[in-house]
């Protein structure tokens, strides 16, 4: 059987650009296919943002997998005021979730669901060829490649040869080695200062109160979003489209995201928890790390005294490369795909790197811009890809 449209990744991306393909009449259930490594919808994001106790999204409540802007705030409950926070509205995380379960369930996307993991897609003369990793072949006139940038976790230099060793007491947040923060030894140092620091440092105060240090390399930066409100709509993006030079939309890009940032709300709660005793907050960077019995001894580069802790957890984000995903880049020399000096695609507005291959989420970021990571960018990155497909 050849699929209408594959999918590779159910998550947010892949989800919601499922769903605008299937409620505007581009295709059926019957007719797409979605390839992700996990049992069901969006099982990534569901770890990532539990395993940081997150409350409430950044994002406010018009951002969500549905095509109505006010679906998200149609399916909430006028009873329950704990449903969305601030001006923004910004949802919590339960109500977004079960948002999202509501829509899978209503367009039936578990029965498009393939578990597996892409290793490749070839272009046949009948469409695309897309074999998993449990050695399954799929065929689909069109793809979308919503594969995100959440998979591998990045580690700091300094902590590489260390972190080799496999020991237990250093790890970060997002790995999947990692089973529960409940089993750590304190005192912990968690190393990062952004968001998914602050909400890990907030969840491990009240498991270890007193023995936590949050170890940011900058001030605390306080942002609303990740970046400015200006990048969803034309303030920004049209001097943004406009640019022909792709080392200089790559620029736009690195400026205008707020990266190591959180809302003030998180950043007060973190004030709040250094004056009452129960967290440490030390502005500095590690230039080397020792091992020492059962600590950990880190050298600071502005504190003459080394920071003596039994475990480490880094929540320092992720490290994605297009050009060193074996199978992406098997692709690109393949189809002659473009690539800008920063290795990520030169994709046309509609979002196609060639003919019937589109891409979303970080992929799609030299031309969605600064927000195009994000929910928003999903939402975009369909709009795109639906429209661009009429029938
Ligand atoms: C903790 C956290 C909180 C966030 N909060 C917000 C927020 O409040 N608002 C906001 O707008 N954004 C937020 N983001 C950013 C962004 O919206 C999320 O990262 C979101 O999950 C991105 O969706 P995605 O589909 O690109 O990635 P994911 O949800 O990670 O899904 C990608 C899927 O692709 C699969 N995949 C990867 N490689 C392959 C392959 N080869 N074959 C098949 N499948 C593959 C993965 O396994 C995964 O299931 C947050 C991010 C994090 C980490």
């Amino acid at each position: 059987m050849k699929y209408e449209w594959a999918i590779i990744g159910g998550g947010v991306h892949g989800c919601t650009i499922a769903n605008y393909l299937i409620k505007s009449g581009r295709t059926t259930t019957k007719d797409l296919v979605i390839l992700d490594p996990h049992d069901e919808p969006m099982k990534r994001w569901k770890a990532l943002t539990s395993r940081i106790d997150m409350k409430y999204l950044r994002s406010p409540f018009v951002h969500h997998i549905d095509v109505k802007a006010f679906s998200l705030q149609q399916f909430h409950d006028p009873s329950n005021h704990t449903d969305f926070y601030g001006p923004y509205k910004r949802p919590s995380l339960s109500l977004f979730n079960e948002h999202c379960s509501s829509i899978i369930q209503e367009i039936d996307l578990t029965k498009c669901w393939i578990k597996g993991r892409v290793i490749e897609v070839c272009k046949e003369a009948i469409g695309w060829e897309i074999l998993t990793s449990s050695n399954r072949t799929v065929l689909a006139e069109n793809i979308v490649i919503c594969i995100s940038a959440n998979e591998s976790v990045h580690i700091p230099k300094w902590a590489e040869g260390i972190r080799a060793e496999g020991l237990c007491r250093i790890s970060h947040i997002f790995s999947e080695d990692l089973k529960s923060l409940e089993d750590l030894h304190p005192p912990i140092v968690v190393v990062g200062g952004g968001i998914t620091a602050a909400h890990t440092v907030i969840k491990l105060s009240k498991i270890f109160p007193g023995d936590v240090t949050l170890l940011s390399r900058h001030e605390l930066r306080v942002h609303g979003f990740d970046s400015d409100p200006g990048w969803l709509g034309q303030k920004n993006m049209q001097s943004f489209s406009k640019e022909k030079d792709y080392d200089m939309r790559r620029k736009y890009i690195t400026t205008a995201r707020h990266r190591g940032s959180m809302p003030k709300e998180i950043y007060q709660k973190l004030k709040n928890l250094e004056r009452n005793g129960l967290l440490r907050i030390v502005l500095d960077e590690v230039l080397t790390i020792s091992k020492k019995e059962t600590d950990f001894g880190l050298k600071l580069k502005s504190d003459t005294e080394e920071m003596v802790t039994k475990s480490i957890l880094f929540a320092t984000g992720f490290s994605f490369s297009v050009q060193e995903t074996s199978w992406l880049k098997k692709l690109i020399l393949s189809e002659k795909l473009r690539c800008a000096n920063c290795g990520y695609p030169i994709v046309n507005q509609k979002l196609e790197w060639c003919p019937h291959l589109y891409v979303s989420g970080p992929l799609a970021e030299l031309e969605i811009g600064p927000v195009s990571r994000n929910i928003s960018g999903a939402r975009k990155a369909a709009e795109r890809i639906v429209n661009h497909h009429i029938l």
